[in-house]
């Protein structure tokens, strides 16, 4: 069974990972701010997926597109049309839901009676400029994907890029949603990480395959056990208004089998529709073959907070040690917030003292390192587990003379002797893949 949920909120909050939101005015409903460990750690996961998709192919291009667009965009897209929920009020007590959460004609919370059902749609507007009208309405992007079309004809000239070859981008997203929940799950402004891979159609099933396999296996590797995630296929009724098929890579959540990332085939919809609503000629011209057409697109869309929740939770464990209990996040030492602690012994000698945070400095160069004396050393190794602290060394009275220090590792509880002066050469080579 996965942790509770109010587990990882409760050492989220006490470890300065994620905060609510405008906490001093009692909060703002499903908003979460990333603290000072959580930052680390989602930029781990932003880094690692950037590192996979990106720098070590010869087939991707990166991209970092405005989150404001021109408006025809998201007509083009299908989105003004149908991004839509259905919404009904309460008119008793003026709670809001969606209608097909719903079982029967009345107010679930008060029995009261409700409106008729009306589409919502999901996308936020803004106005850009002074004047708020109908003319200066903007929205904020409810997914990165279509700043990735937009693009795809200068990105494939400028890189002068044959099929196939994909763009990748990691940024916010906007969703107005009726019913958000389960901590950082679902989330009105939330962070996505997405690759439009574009190929020749005929091609596409083939590296549909692939991607599927490839995402799902990039969970793995990073640190997600096999047994919480597996692929679920979406039925034909539940595929959005653009795919011809799609994946999910699902997660046991503590609420259950969620998503934590969709991998779809958008057929040539979206060039299509682009091309339609811009004017602009958006085929491409293959030079082998001297055919001309519009390419199919594999999608495979992450949300870089879900992951970030689906390690945090994946890593959760709690064990007796000596009749104790100590909690760990078994993170992945690339995905772990700090790499090392280096912690004294005895913080009222000053020659140790000051031997730990020599050592610190020049560790901090080249891993994420903390010093840390705000406590006696048992509760400074259970707060570096806590938080999947790889490594914690000690510098104690005999480190003095000879020189050396003791290295824990966070899940053996395994101490080395070091010399200080191999310290780094043997991070390196337990912290590096
Ligand atoms: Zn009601």
């Amino acid at each position: 069974m996965p942790v509770e949920m109010e587990k990882i909120v409760s050492l989220c909050k006490r470890r300065g990972i994620i905060f609510q939101n405008s906490e001093i005015y009692g909060g703002l409903g499903s908003t979460w701010d990333y603290g000072p460990l959580g930052v680390e750690l989602k930029r781990n996961v932003k880094d690692l997926w950037w590192r996979s998709v990106v720098r070590e192919r010869d087939d991707m291009e990166g991209l970092d597109a405005a989150i404001l667009m021109h408006p025809t965009t998201w007509v083009a897209s299908g989105h003004v049309e149908s991004f839509t929920d259905p919404l009904v009020d309460c008119k008793k007590c003026k709670k809001r839901f969606r209608a097909d959460d719903l079982e029967g004609e009345s107010c679930p919370e008060c029995n009261g009676e409700l409106t008729e059902m009306r589409r919502f749609n999901l996308m936020f507007k803004t106005f850009m400029g002074p004047v708020e009208d109908e003319g200066a309405i903007v929205y904020l992007r409810p997914e990165t994907a279509q700043g990735i079309f937009a693009n795809f004809s200068n990105i494939q000239k400028a890189m002068r890029r044959k099929l196939p070859f994909g763009i990748a981008q990691i940024g916010k997203a906007f969703r107005n949603e009726i019913t958000p929940g389960n901590f950082t799950f679902r989330t009105r402004e939330f962070e996505q990480m997405e690759i439009e891979y574009f190929v020749k159609p005929g091609t596409d099933q083939e590296w549909y395959d692939y991607w599927v396999r490839e995402r799902f296996d990039w969970y793995i590797k990073w640190g997600i056990k096999p047994e919480n995630l597996r692929l679920r296929e979406h039925g034909k009724d539940e595929l959005a208004h653009y795919a011809k098929s799609c994946h999910d890579v699902e997660y046991l959540f503590p609420m259950g089998w969620s998503e934590l990332e969709g991998i779809a085939n958008r057929t040539d919809f979206d060039l299509r529709q682009h091309e339609k609503y811009s004017g602009r000629d958006l085929h491409y011209f293959d030079e082998v073959t001297k055919e001309q057409y519009i390419p199919y697109v594999i999608e495979p869309s992450a949300g870089a907070d879900r992951a970030t929740l689906a390690f945090l939770v994946d890593a959760y464990r709690e064990e007796k040690v000596k009749g104790e209990k100590r909690v760990i996040l078994s993170l992945h030492r690339e995905m772990a917030p700090i790499k090392v602690a280096v912690l004294p012994l005895l913080r009222n000698r000053p020659e140790i003292v000051e031997m730990a945070r020599r050592i610190a400095g020049d560790l901090r160069g080249h891993f994420k390192t903390v010093y840390d004396d705000t406590g006696s050393i048992g509760r400074l190794y259970r707060r570096q587990d806590e938080i999947g602290t790889p490594y914690c060394i000690t510098v104690d009275v005999q480190s003095l003379t000879d020189k050396k220090v003791t290295v824990r590792d966070r899940d053996s509880m395994e101490q080395d002797r070091i010399p200080i002066e191999r310290l780094r050469e043997y991070l390196l080579g337990k912290l590096i893949q």
